[in-house]
């Protein structure tokens, strides 16, 4: 709107909308020349109806190098505080930020690494990786911290489909099972849990890998280690339980009766919620 003329003349502009009226020919109405743009009367150099200036001091702050700086450091603090802005989660124990965990709107995204010491029992040093997306877990990966090999991983699907991934063997199941349920959503918790006394092996003799329903990975499981579990009526289930079915050799959702039949002593347990990961 504005056209600069040279910076040596007084340049002046119309007062209500800040049209240059600098050099022009004017229209005169009752002896005032009238701006091209709004139409409102004007005497050059008169404060009243002109302006040395293009624009208010507001806008031409907002305007200016400093303004538009200051604005952006504005809206950046303002984001930041308000979880508009993606920031990078720091680390629990104060470690260095790790520039691949973000948190936005409230929720983690990306993957957070968490050295061993800070929950599961595989004796190894390892880390433990843990991919967010929309603040849920999707995937988990135990690595082993100095070669980066990876021990063991879980990850879930977009359509309930699970794989487990166990790469090594001497791995706990309480382990996988952290990994397993991490990555479940509430209505995937079985209510199922394993019983450490009676089952053959915590640790797996054999790699193993399984690709299925969350039953599906729970049943190799049961397979590859010897477990035994426990059963519990939760409200997921509408009345039925999860066993193990040893002719199948596969999990199968029978009735609180069937279950007794097999040697199963459902409890129930209407408060059951998915059990949550050391880091969560
Ligand atoms: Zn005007």
């Amino acid at each position: 709107m504005a056209t600069p003329g040279p910076s040596s003349e007084i340049r002046y502009f119309c007062r209500r909308c800040r049209y240059e009226l600098t050099g022009l020919g004017f229209r005169e109405i009752d002896g005032y020349p009238q701006c091209p743009e709004c139409g409102s009367l004007f005497r050059p150099g008169d404060p009243e109806t002109t302006t040395p200036t293009p624009h208010g001091p507001v806008r031409r702050f907002v305007h200016s190098r400093t303004g538009k700086v200051m604005l952006a450091m504005v809206l950046l603090f303002v984001g930041y505080k308000t979880n508009v802005l993606p920031r990078p989660v720091r680390p629990f124990d104060g470690t260095a930020i790790n520039w691949s965990h973000w948190e936005w709107f409230g929720v983690d995204h990306g993957t957070q690494r968490l050295p061993s010491a800070w929950g599961g029992t595989t004796p190894r040093w390892v880390n433990w990786e843990v991919t967010w997306r929309w603040g849920r877990v999707r995937a988990v990966r135990v690595v082993e911290a100095q070669f980066g090999a990876v021990i063991w991983s879980v990850d879930r699907g977009p359509n309930g489909v699970f794989r487990l991934d166990v790469d090594a063997t001497a791995v706990d199941w309480s382990d996988l099972l952290t990994g397993l349920n991490a990555v479940s959503r509430p209505d995937e918790f079985l209510g199922v849990t394993i019983d450490g006394d009676r089952s053959v092996h915590q640790e797996n003799p054999r790699p193993f890998s399984v690709t299925g329903t969350k039953q599906e990975v729970i049943g190799e499981m049961v397979r590859q280690y010897g477990l035994a579990i426990r059963t519990l009526v939760v409200p997921n289930n509408h009345g039925d339980v999860w066993v193990f079915d040893a002719e199948a050799q596969a999990m199968r959702l029978v009735s609180v009766q069937e279950a007794s039949e097999m040697g199963y002593d459902p409890a129930r347990d209407d408060q059951a919620v998915l059990p949550r990961p050391f880091w969560n």
